[in-house]
Parts: structure tokens; C-alpha cells; sequence
């Protein structure tokens, strides 16, 4: 030991002598090496620099690749007149009149004098000017995850007692398509909250919530569209449903479907995806790109992914998935709504555990799906708003509360809104016709595939 001891202090003495050295000689040398080594160096951060400018440049470039594409694209879009005329009428028909005015705006300074151009935004303010203030009811509808095969989901198997929740409190995929085009040929747009519900300021300086006029043509209705549970549960899986949300070739959310073969198909099978192709080919069924809201609950995972295992293997890819396919459809006009964890009888539950629930969908799911604003009652179960329950919700950040109620209505407050929504199912078509009939006509709905409902 004392050996080693002593190689190590004279180690250390022979390295202290050799800097001491090597420090000395520098020293002596400095006027020789320094003073060309410096001059390299001037001259190579002079030569560097516009180089390290340049990929810095690129490096920034590269990184808002989306949003110098989408910017060449709209120059290109602007000098092409056909092109902006076409993303101009996209807009206008969603009633952007005048998103599409400055899309031609912008065109005619690259051409001016275009007489297309010039008719275009002639048009536009002529159709801007015949819109109408429309402040009466806004209607709000709902559905639960569409029925794709109605054999297998009325079969009973596995479970009989579930055929008749399944033919009173679900919808057909047939019956939303025709519901959605009778809606639309009935006068009916798609609206978001914030298109007609508005926080002003008082006399007093407090704030509240009003209904604000909606600029449509004379003779349209604007009303809210809402999908709870879109989690795609264990307990519907070999009941023809569809099994989750994914991305298509194209890069487009679509929903997998697996049919009675066991073949996976991707494709329209559930409200987002069916809704998404019909205001494709009817952009005027949408005002200003509005879509739906879809209520997410936890327990079970969020959009057909298991984001509530932590210890899962796919863990990390599912959470990642439902972060992609969120963003996807909130940038496509949908919004996320939470539905609760646990989808538990809100006006049972203690505060502690409505606390708990609350706060676990926003650690698992509101993580996943960004910001919302939105809280749709589980079984419209509401709490009333002077309760420490309503409070902690509202600490949440939610301002808009969705229940259930067929002759739907939207009460505002002064600091959130309460919207009564219409389950258009089984048991709305087949016990209250007569309450939907301002939608469309039930019997040309109603899907002859169901069982027959109970008297
Ligand atoms: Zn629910």
C-alpha cells in the first residue's frame, strides 16, 4: 500500500513538473506560435461564420418546414389565380366570406386587374351582404360509437341483457348518414360553442356569458354535434363496432374496423370519420370548418388506445398515437371534450372523489388531447353550480357543460354555459318521434335492422 502511495505522489510530482515545463515553454514560444495561430483563427471564424449562419438558417427553415410549405404553397396559391380562386370558394363555402375576400385581396396584388379575381370578390361581398343575423335556438344533438354491423351487434352474443341498451341508447351507422343528410338538406350547419356563445364585460365590470348573432344565409339552422365515449370499450368489441382511430394511407384519421371475418378495414365506420367525408362533399353543412366534440372518458384508455396501462409494453407508442390523432383532428375542426374518468354518477360521488376522477382525466387524458373547455356530464348526471364539486370543475378550466335532455337548450351564466343535448338513438326515434321531427323524419331513418323496442 505504502508503495502505491508513493508511485502516485511521484505520478503526480512528474506530471506538475511537466505542465510546469510545458507552461514555461509556451511561454517562450509565444510570440512565435500564438500570434499565427491567432491569425488562423480570425480568419477561420471569418470564413465560419457565414457558413454556421447558413445552416442555422437551413436548421430554423427545416424546422417550420409545415409552415414555409403552407407559405410557398399560399404565394404560389396567390400568383396562381386559379388556385386562390379555389381556396377562396373552399372558404366561402363554409360562409368565410370574408377569409375568401382576402385571399383574393392578396391575388390581386400579384395580378391586378384580374377579371376573374374581380368578379370573385364581387360575389362574395354580394353573398357576405345577404347573410342574416341568426339568434334564435341553437339546437345540440349527440351520439353514442355508431353501430356498423347490425347483425352482430343485436345477436345477443356474448351477452343478451346488453342487446337492448345497445338498440335504445345507440345509433346505426345507416341511420347517422341519413340523419346527417336529411339535417343538412333541412337547413342545419355545424357550429362550435364559441361561434354564438361569447364572455362580454358589464356595466358593472363583471363578466357573463351571452349568445352572440351567427352570420348565415336566410333559412339555416346552426346546431352543435357532440359523440360521448368514443373510447372504443372492452365490451364492445365482438359487437360490430369500430375498435379504434387510425391514420389511412393518405395520412387522414380514419377508424379501424374489424368485420365478422376477422378482416381489419379502415375506413368511415364511426361518426368522425363518416362526419368528415360528408362535410368534405357538403362544406356548406360546416360553418367556418366546425366540427364536433368528442367526449373522452380514461378508465378504459382514450380513442381505441390503452393510455390508461402504464406498465403496458405499448405504453409509450399508444399515448403517442392519441397525441398525433388529436392534433390531427383538432387541426380538422374537432374539439375534445372530457367525459369524466370513470364515467361515475357525478351527483353520488363524494367531492374527494370527484376530485380524484377529475384530475386523474387530466393527467392521463387531457395530457394527451390538449386543452379543452368542455365537460360532458357522464348520464347527464349535472351537479348543480354553487357546489364545491361544480367549483373544482370550473378550476379545471371547463366553461361549457354538457347534459342530456331532448328538448335541448343553452342556459348562460356568468361564468359558463350549460347546453341540454338530444340523444338521437334508438329510443329518441322510437319513444319521441314527435321531438325530432324539427331534425328530420324518424321513419325515414329508423334502421330496419333493430330489434323491436319494448312497449
Ligand atoms: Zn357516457
Amino acid at each position: 500500500m505504502k508503495d502505491r502511495g508513493k508511485v502516485r505522489e511521484m505520478n503526480s510530482y512528474k506530471r506538475k513538473k511537466s505542465r510546469r515545463h510545458d507552461n514555461e515553454q509556451s511561454r517562450s514560444d509565444l510570440k512565435a506560435t500564438i500570434l499565427p495561430i491567432l491569425a488562423v483563427c480570425v480568419l477561420s471564424i471569418v470564413i465560419a461564420m457565414p457558413i454556421i449562419w447558413f445552416i442555422t438558417y437551413k436548421q430554423s427553415n427545416h424546422n417550420q418546414g409545415i409552415n414555409n410549405e403552407q407559405r410557398s404553397a399560399g404565394i404560389e396559391a396567390i400568383s396562381d389565380v386559379s388556385a386562390a380562386i379555389e381556396k377562396a370558394d373552399q372558404l366561402a363555402a363554409m360562409y368565410d366570406y370574408e377569409g375568401a375576400t382576402e385571399w383574393i385581396d392578396q391575388s390581386l396584388e400579384v395580378n391586378p386587374e384580374n377579371e376573374d379575381l374581380l368578379n370573385k370578390k364581387a360575389k362574395y361581398i354580394e353573398m357576405k351582404e345577404e347573410l342574416v343575423e341568426y339568434t334564435g335556438e341553437v339546437s345540440h344533438v349527440f351520439f353514442h360509437s355508431l353501430i356498423v354491423d347490425t347483425q352482430r351487434c343485436f345477436d345477443g352474443y356474448p351477452d343478451m341483457s346488453i342487446v337492448t341498451g345497445y338498440n335504445n341508447w345507440m345509433t346505426t351507422l345507416d341511420e347517422f348518414n341519413k340523419m346527417m343528410k336529411l339535417m343538412y338538406e333541412n337547413g342545419y350547419v355545424i357550429v362550435k360553442t364559441t361561434d354564438f356563445c361569447e364572455e362580454v364585460q358589464t356595466a358593472d365590470g363583471k363578466t357573463t356569458y351571452i349568445q352572440k348573432a351567427i352570420l348565415l344565409p336566410e333559412g339555416k339552422k346552426p346546431f352543435v354535434i357532440s359523440q360521448d365515449d368514443v373510447n372504443y370499450y372492452d365490451y364492445m368489441k365482438y359487437d360490430g363496432f369500430a375498435s379504434r382511430f387510425v391514420f389511412d394511407e393518405n395520412g387522414n384519421v380514419k377508424n379501424l374496423y374489424v368485420d365478422q371475418n376477422g378482416n381489419e378495414l379502415i375506413g368511415d365506420y364511426d361518426l368522425v370519420s363518416a362526419l368528415d367525408t360528408f362535410i368534405d362533399e357538403h362544406p356548406d353543412f360546416s360553418y367556418k370548418g366546425a366540427k364536433g366534440y368528442i367526449g373522452e372518458t380514461g378508465y378504459e384508455g382514450a380513442l381505441g388506445y390503452d393510455t390508461h396501462i402504464k406498465d403496458s409494453p405499448t405504453y409509450d407508442e399508444d399515448c403517442e398515437m392519441v397525441r398525433k390523432i388529436a392534433k390531427a383532428l383538432r387541426e380538422d375542426g374537432w374539439e375534445f371534450a372530457s367525459h369524466s374518468y370513470g364515467h361515475g354518477r357525478m351527483q353520488k360521488q363524494s367531492f374527494e372523489e370527484l376530485k380524484i376522477d377529475a384530475d386523474k382525466w387530466e393527467d392521463e387524458v387531457g395530457s394527451l388531447v390538449g386543452p379543452v373547455d368542455v365537460y360532458i356530464y357522464p348520464f347527464g348526471d349535472y351537479v348543480p353550480a354553487d357546489s364545491w364539486k361544480f367549483k373544482y370543475l370550473q378550476s379545471k378550466g371547463f366553461k361549457y357543460f354538457f347534459g342530456v335532455g331532448a328538448r335541448t337548450y343553452n342556459a348562460f351564466h356568468k361564468d359558463y354555459v350549460f347546453m341540454d343535448r338530444c340523444n338521437l338513438d334508438g329510443y329518441s326515434m322510437n319513444y319521441r318521434p314527435e321531438l325530432l321531427s324539427k331534425y328530420f323524419n324518424t321513419s325515414l331513418v329508423l334502421d330496419s335492422n333493430r330489434p323491436a323496442f319494448e312497449n
